[in-house]
């Protein structure tokens, strides 16, 4: 990777990009090569609401060309909230004594994989804090299971770095995309932010997705937190990690995630440090951007951490896959109904969320934005991973394959969770992107998936 007085370097110059420096670096985006780190600044010096408007309208216009306007959907499973850790801004922190501590047994996180399948959920995000005792056998024992009882067809994990060989276990059990945020890249800032425990150790963090190629894992999920230190800063590293990783093993980041600050129990304390940096709404929106130009392929995150207005805006800046009706308490889900009185379980939570819509609603805003909601998974069952997935997307092939599993994942929701009221909005968004279809051989495979699905078949997929 290279060092971090580099970036500075790049970022130090204080002055507005033009519109005639923009122009080349748009125009070598849309050829869905990425960018330099030299480029990426001066997108970051950007700040005409003109040229920004530019840099959007061309972000959108990359993903349309990658992924098609399908839009990927998945909820987080918050399994257990004990964590030896340090970190000032997290709610599940060891000195935190207001959270009452809970770990999922493997037959409630079974029950809670049940509630997010019956959903309409296919793929899902398994979160833990850091313990020995809920690690890696908890982990997997909780993986297997849930594939066996429940009719998730995915699942992703992010929890802490592992060594090489838990990961080969985590890897054998099934998992798909493993996550870990660096959190920031700017050390003096990650000392301060993380004082005592494991996760004090930066550069065992920073390897962590070098461990996971090694152990096998062909798809990595990157991102920092937001609003630890200067966004440009971070966002400059989280590229530069992705190019180091496309170097090395011939795949950029899977996925890069864009969490926000969000307010914690327990870390009123801290309020200070944690507000110096605050990231504003149209800097989300510059972020999301600059990062679809310059790491084309990647699945760019968006959570319930923000506001559904902002999230629907960020569809529009080049965002591709968003989670919805989140619970990040161990136990959530299955008490559904509680989600805003139950304050005892609101207590139980790493952060509070801010968009609370349902599924079909979040849905139903995708489509009026022009969007697909996609519960697709299959990449990862047929081994779309990786290199392969990266030389896919490169090559403006791959969003033929997500228009089409998505119409058909979407198909499969509305028999399986008739959306009440909304059934026209589904069926005229699947008729539609039906209709864009150009490739005759695409079609003809998804008419007769369509037929199946209409029998009763499920799981359909190209
Ligand atoms: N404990 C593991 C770790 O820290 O890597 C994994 C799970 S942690 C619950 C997942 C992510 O939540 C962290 O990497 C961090 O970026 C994010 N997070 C922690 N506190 C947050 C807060 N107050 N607001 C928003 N995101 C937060
Ligand atoms: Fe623990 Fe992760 Fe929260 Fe840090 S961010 S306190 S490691 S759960």
């Amino acid at each position: 990777m290279v060092s971090s007085e580099y970036i500075e370097r790049l970022l130090e110059e204080d002055r507005y990009t033009t519109s005639g420096e923009l122009a080349p670096i748009l125009k070598e985006a849309e050829a869905l090569r990425g960018l330099s780190l030299e480029q990426v600044a001066l997108l970051l010096k950007t700040e005409d609401p003109a040229l920004l408007q530019k840099i959007q309208d061309c972000a959108k216009g990359i993903k349309q060309k990658v992924f098609g306007n399908r839009i990927v959907l998945f909820a987080p499973l918050y399994l257990s909230n004990y964590c030896i850790n340090a970190c000032l801004y997290c709610g599940f922190k060891s000195s935190n004594e207001e959270l009452p501590r809970r770990a999922l047994t493997t037959e409630e996180a079974v029950q809670e994989a049940h509630a997010l399948v019956a959903m309409g959920f296919k793929r899902v995000l398994l979160v833990a804090g850091e313990d020995k005792k809920y690690g890696l056998d908890y982990l997997i024992k909780i993986v297997r299971a849930i594939y066996k009882e429940t009719g998730m067809r995915i699942i992703h994990v992010n929890a802490a770095p592992m060594e090489i060989a838990e990961l080969k276990k985590l890897k054998a059990a099934g998992v798909g995309v493993y996550q870990v945020f660096q959190e920031t890249y700017h050390q003096p800032t990650y000392k301060t932010m993380h004082p005592a425990g494991p996760k004090k150790n930066y550069n065992y963090r920073l390897a962590a997705m070098d461990r996971a190629v090694e152990a096998g894992f062909a798809d990595m999920g990157i991102g920092t937190l937001l609003g630890l230190y200067d966004y440009r800063f971070d966002l400059l590293s989280t590229i530069a990690h992705s190019q180091s990783l496309l170097k090395k093993y011939g795949t950029h980041a899977h996925t890069i995630s864009i969490p926000r600050l969000r307010p914690a129990s327990g870390t009123d304390g801290d309020k200070e440090t944690l507000s110096k940096y605050s990231v504003s709404d149209a800097e989300m929106k510059k972020i999301v951007a600059i990062y679809r130009l310059s790491v084309p392929t990647a699945g760019i995150v968006v959570t319930t951490r923000e506001p559904e207005a902002l999230r629907r805006e960020l569809l529009h800046a080049g965002a591709s896959q968003l989670s919805a009706a989140s619970r990040t308490n161990p136990g959530g889900y299955n008490k559904a109904d509680a989600l805003t009185e139950d304050t005892q379980d609101k207590t139980l939570e790493q952060f509070t969320t801010c968009d609370q819509r349902s599924v079909t609603e979040v849905m139903v805003a995708i489509i009026k934005e022009g969007g697909l909601p996609s519960l697709c998974t299959t990449c990862y069952r047929t081994g779309r991973v990786g290199e392969h997935f990266t030389r896919l997307t490169s090559s403006g092939e791959m969003h033929k394959f997500c228009q089409a599993n998505a119409l058909l994942s979407l198909k499969e929701y509305t028999i399986d969770n008739p959306p009440n009221g909304k059934a026209e909005l589904f069926n005229e968004a699947i008729k539609k992107t039906f209709d864009s279809i150009e490739d005759k051989e695409i079609k003809d495979k998804v008419i007769q998936k369509l037929n199946a699905l209409n029998k009763g078949e499920k799981d359909l997929y190209l």
